[in-house]
């Protein structure tokens, strides 16, 4: 037994509210408020489908039951969500929430705005302070990004910015680089930074210009300008990525997103580099062992991936979260399970470095400075 809680770095409790109206297209989004369509998605429809895909030579064969899953926990509201994902892990755990804005995918209206979905948030982080840690989304195309980003932090504590380069912008866009990245390293707030060739990209542009904002080469410029900003690359790449590493041998031209990533933190140059092994490994089974593989043989790499897990965007309806991570607690063994899951969320969080940890009782160096400090005040 250890004293360690889980932090899992990436988790989501949006509703279809928070969804554009042709997030599915055409318009499955609002058709699926009507209770009896959802159900009948959700069964009948489900299984003849799950039927066909089985039969048929394509390789995933959870899409539906992944659909299906997600549909279901869209219809609850934030708390319940909330509450569905503390009950998956050990009691203490602490969770990343990661609100979406996605106002510019240019995939129709939404209902409930991402104003709207961070008070919800602020209000939920006011509840449960030992449990949840919000971060928030910002999007530098919005003109009061830096102002929206303030009032969360000051007013509500705010713990972290997510942002999402695949729906049309770069990491490196003039107001992350000018506006909201100093306020950040003003205030010691990490960065998680979407980083795969997922399903959510700006709907005007095609796939590829998309997925091209979020390639990793595109953080090496913020991370000279501000090596000090604590990046998370979410996803580690992604799976597509993941399987193109796997299945190529010999030289890789392109490089996969998974080597450059690497290459990145093993030149030694950007110490605040960070992965999370949501969705990519987590819901992807055959990747489990690459991930064992890099984390016992690579102590660099060892160093910077967090856990994760993307709830609830790769849950199937009979494979939950609750077995998904225990699948992959298993395969890491318990002593890289909780280097991810403990040691590496508290020094992307916090930005404790290594030395600091774990001593004087554990506070860190600068709080015995402080406390120090105080003392003397105190006698004099
Ligand atoms: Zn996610």
């Amino acid at each position: 037994m250890n004293d360690k809680v889980i932090y899992n770095c990436h988790a989501h409790i949006f509703t279809n509210k928070n969804l554009p109206n042709r997030f599915i297209r055409p318009y499955i989004v609002p058709a699926l408020r009507f209770t009896p369509l959802r159900w009948i998605l959700n069964y009948p429809f489900r299984w003849i489908l799950n039927f066909l895909l089985w039969i048929s030579p394509l390789d995933d064969h959870g899409y539906f039951d992944r659909l299906s899953a997600f549909i279901k926990t869209a219809h609850q509201d934030e708390a319940e969500n909330l509450k569905n994902l503390i009950d998956y892990y050990p009691e203490g755990s602490r969770f990343v929430i990661l609100p979406m804005d996605f106002e510019y995918m240019r995939a129709g209206n939404i209902k409930e705005d991402i104003v709207q979905q961070h008070d919800k948030l602020a209000e939920l982080a006011r509840q449960h302070p030992e449990v949840v840690i919000p971060f928030a989304h910002i999007d530098p195309r919005r003109g009061d990004a830096l102002k929206m980003l303030v009032d969360l932090f000051d007013e509500h504590g705010f713990k972290g910015v997510k942002i999402y380069p695949t729906l049309g912008y770069k990491p490196n866009h003039p107001t992350l680089m000018n506006e909201i990245y100093p306020y950040m390293m003003k205030k010691n707030i990490p960065l998680m930074a979407h980083c795969s060739k997922g399903s959510v990209n700006i709907r005007t542009w095609c796939k590829e210009d998309a997925y091209d904002c979020a390639h990793p080469r595109h953080y090496v410029s913020v991370m000279k300008k501000y090596p000090d900003l604590r990046i998370c690359l979410a996803h580690f790449g992604g799976n597509r990525e993941w399987k193109y590493h796997r299945d190529t041998p010999g030289d890789q031209n392109p490089p996969s997103w998974l080597r450059c990533i690497c290459e990145l933190i093993n030149s030694g140059q950007f110490d605040n580099l960070y992965v999370d092994v949501s969705h990519t490994i987590m819901n992807y089974r055959e990747n489990h062992a690459l991930l064992c593989v890099l984390l016992e043989a690579n102590p660099k790499i060892a160093k910077k991936v967090l856990f994760g897990s993307d709830f609830y965007a790769g849950e199937k309806m009979k494979y939950t979260e609750k077995m998904i991570s225990i699948d992959l607690r298993h395969a890491l063994g318990e002593e890289s399970f909780w280097k991810i899951a403990y040691d590496n969320p508290i020094a992307y969080l916090e930005g404790k470095k290594e030395e600091d940890q774990d001593i004087f009782g554990g506070l860190i160096v600068s709080e015995v400075l402080q406390r120090a400090k105080e003392q003397n005040a105190e006698v004099s």
